[in-house]
């Protein structure tokens, strides 16, 4: 019987190490025996199939499924269960977690809690609700070098919310970051402010030369 946390939950934006992360708590399981499996969306393809790769060169075998109730299919004999890119997973995956859960399986979830605009994705804000702990990570922002990089910016055109892609995403800290709408709206405001000059401050009468 595990004891200690049943569902954590990594998130943060693009580049924070989640992926990396969750790979790390799966190997700290594996050395201790205990069965595991990863899974992962088939939307995200930016992993050799049958993997989950991190940026920074970790990689380990996971099994990539259309949708969450598929998980139920190779959970059986895992002890402990890591789902990468849980936003990707569609209505099912809350059910399928109070599943394992119920199962008493140890459930370590990754992915992004926040899409290309700033807004909460998919089921991650309710899967962060429902854990037992949740460590949100900070990436460098790309912009201006600080430590606390939490969005990730769309640096192309597209309202679609899934678009699959490092090169069309950067991490950005909440003051560098721009939403989508925010950036069209910038763009029609007038350069400079438009506040009336106090009436005092007013030349009534020619400036002598
Ligand atoms: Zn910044």
């Amino acid at each position: 019987m595990l004891s200690g946390y049943r569902l954590e939950v990594i998130v943060g934006c693009m580049s924070a190490g989640k992926s990396s992360e969750l790979i790390r708590r799966i190997e700290r399981a594996r050395l201790a025996y205990l069965p595991t499996i990863i899974v992962r969306p088939k939307t995200d393809t930016r992993s050799k199939p049958n993997f989950v790769e991190s940026r920074n060169g970790l990689a380990s075998q996971a099994i990539v499924v259309a949708e969450a109730k598929e998980i139920l299919k190779y959970s059986s004999h895992a002890v402990v269960i890591g789902i990468d890119e849980a936003q990707f997973f569609n209505d099912d995956l809350i059910s399928v977690v109070q599943t394992l859960l119920r199962q008493k399986k140890k459930l370590i979830c990754s992915g992004l809690d926040l899409d290309y605009r700033g807004n909460a994705f998919g089921h991650v804000p309710q899967l962060m609700a429902m854990a037992d702990r949740v460590d949100k990570l900070l990436a460098v922002c790309r912009k201006c070098g600080s430590d606390f990089a939490c969005r990730t910016q769309r640096m192309v055109h597209s309202d679609e919310q899934i678009l699959v892609g490092d090169a069309q995403y950067e991490a950005r800290c909440i003051h560098c970051f721009e939403p989508p709408g925010e950036y069209q709206l910038r763009l029609e405001l007038p350069l400079y402010e438009t506040t009336p000059v106090p009436l005092a401050l007013v030349q009534t009468a020619p400036v002598a030369s």
